[in-house]
């Protein structure tokens, strides 16, 4: 048996917008960007068992036992309070999962899903976890047909990687920006490990897929498309999925930028398209906050 354990904000048995096919998503809690376009803000931080959001509850769904937060998740009603008024941008709802529970969740929801992906937060933040349940699922007969990706930020140095892609079919890795000043203000760390990450999978012919993320007035893909272009042909025939930003869900300044239009995915689309970059995955939805 595998006694690993992960911190997880959320399981979802069945997905199918977290890689291709359904797919088992798992979100492991905490993560290495501070990215100000964050959807999922309460995913970054760790739980420091400060108690603050107890008291917050409307619903005494949480406690303080032995100086740590228990949650009941029976008497929780979903409201998000404690997830809006965190000061670590964590969630008292964060359960500990071992691999062999996560093992449990895969055999229950086998016979309708391809794979599982396990995404964040930042899901290599947790990487001895991820490496252990994806060789727990290799080396298991009735598991083993699944397909194991990761959804990833990129920041994993190459040391890490060579790690887990023997036990890894794939990753999905967003570029937030593309010049390192840009993807400072927008994340809090600069992109160069990113763009090494992103070249090391492609060479390895473990990317999944390529994601950018379009954010009208933020990002700068538009003004540096012609180096851009050229690193995404240099990767090969890799899917690239341009998203769309829109501002449901986010803290702070994001909440005022305006969401994506469908002709601003279509102006990079058509500036990628000219510079020989084909493989584009367009947004099948526009959500605007
Ligand atoms: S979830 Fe946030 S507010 Fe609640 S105890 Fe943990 S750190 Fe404190
Ligand atoms: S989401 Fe948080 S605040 Fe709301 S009921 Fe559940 S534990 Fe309480």
């Amino acid at each position: 048996m595998n006694s690993r354990c992960a911190s997880v904000s959320k399981i979802i048995p069945f997905s199918c917008v977290d890689g291709p096919g359904s797919r088992l998503a798992l979100f492991l809690q905490g993560c290495n960007l501070r990215c100000k376009n964050c959807h999922n803000p309460w995913t970054i931080g760790c739980c420091n068992y400060c108690g603050e959001c107890v008291a917050q509850c409307p619903h005494q769904a949480l406690s303080m036992v032995n100086e740590r937060v228990m949650w009941n998740e029976s008497t929780c009603q979903q409201c998000d309070t404690c997830l809006h008024m965190c000061p670590q941008q964590a969630t008292p709802m964060a359960q500990t999962m071992s691999v062999e529970d996560v093992l449990l969740h895969l055999r229950k929801a086998l016979l309708f899903i391809e794979g599982i992906t396990v995404s964040g937060g930042e899901a290599t933040t947790q990487l001895p976890f991820l490496q252990a349940l994806f060789s727990a699922i290799k080396a298991d007969t009735q598991l083993r047909q699944l397909t194991c990706l990761v959804d990833s930020n990129g920041l994993l140095s190459e040391t890490g990687w060579q790690k887990l892609l023997p036990v890894c079919d794939g990753a999905m890795v967003d570029l937030k920006a593309w010049d390192r000043e840009c993807h400072l203000a927008l994340t809090g760390r600069d992109n160069a490990q990113i763009k090494r990450s992103i070249q090391l999978l492609a060479k390895q012919g473990k990317l999944a897929e390529l994601r950018l993320l379009m954010i009208p007035g933020q990002v700068d893909y538009l003004q540096h498309c012609e180096p851009l272009a050229a690193f995404i042909r240099q990767l090969g025939d890799v899917p690239v999925r341009l998203n769309a930003f829109h501002a449901h869900g986010v803290y702070g300044e994001a909440k005022s930028w305006p969401g994506a239009t469908p002709e601003d995915v279509d102006k990079l689309a058509r500036a990628l398209r000219a510079r020989g970059v084909e493989n584009l995955i367009l947004p099948a939805l526009y959500l605007q906050a």
